[in-house]
């Protein structure tokens, strides 16, 4: 069975299924009226995005979308899934909403952190979310073929690939990748100090400005992406995920 809803029926089953999960406390009584306090693990989203939810989409609600789903992961509310019927219902196509560039740290899980079913985001991670020119394709087939609306690229607290790249690390292919963040280095004010890793406003700093470099640099190196995000077609936003919290800080400009 393939079943696919738009938008405003993917919430609905969506906010159904929360009350489920949540025991009907935050609405017992409207709760009760619509399902008699029967429903059960059945509830969970089997829904998954579609043509239409992904055409009805535009980059305003993509954000929208991603910053409800990390105040729900933050909140400890996730959506309830029946993610082997999401499988089922992908199976024969895709229609993810967003793209996301994130590190390869494992405590920035992102679909988790972003709290994403199967099928609704592009999911791109290397450490310190560097882009070369794998990955810059890899966005053009996501928002030109594939229809994305959205392009998050999100940095996290507290980097190791941050930190190896202002000590110099030398390692194997790992040298290379560092090299691309140190630009993000000098992009940070000189009264920032001291410079070093022991300094946790500093790492977070060159995190943040390694984002924003990304960012220009999807713009810059992209003509496809540059058309799409100048007519508007598609979104441009970058984050900061704290690992204390959970909760990803967006900026879009
Ligand atoms: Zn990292």
């Amino acid at each position: 069975m393939n079943i696919r809803f738009n938008h405003s029926e993917l919430f609905a089953i969506s906010f159904a299924a929360l009350l489920a999960v949540t025991g009907c406390q935050s609405s017992h009584e409207s709760c009760c009226s619509m399902s008699g306090c029967s429903m059960t693990a059945s509830a969970a989203v089997s829904a998954v995005q579609s043509k239409d939810s992904q055409a009805a989409m535009t980059p305003d609600a993509a954000l929208a979308e991603l910053k409800a789903g990390n105040a729900r992961f933050v909140a400890g509310q996730p959506l309830h899934r029946d993610l082997p019927a999401q499988v089922k219902a992908t199976a024969s196509g895709q229609y993810p909403y967003a793209v996301v560039l994130s590190c390869l740290d494992s405590r920035q899980p992102i679909e988790l952190v972003l709290d994403q079913g199967v099928g609704d985001i592009f999911s791109a991670r290397v450490a310190g979310n560097i882009l070369d020119d794998d990955i810059l394709g890899s966005m053009e087939f996501a928002c030109k073929v594939s229809g994305a609306k959205l392009i998050a690229v999100i940095g996290h607290s507290n980097c190791g690939a941050i930190k190896g790249a202002i000590d110099d690390v030398d390692l194997g292919n790992l040298t290379g990748l560092l090299t691309k963040i140190k630009p993000a280095m000098d992009a940070v004010p000189a009264d920032v100090q001291p410079r070093t890793t022991k300094n946790y406003t500093f790492v977070n700093a060159v995190s943040e400005a390694n984002v924003r470099l990304v960012m220009q640099q999807i713009r810059e190196r992209s003509p496809i992406l540059r058309a799409m995000l100048d007519s508007g077609q598609i979104g441009l936003v970058g984050g900061m995920y704290d690992l204390a919290t959970g909760k990803v800080q967006f900026y879009d400009k």
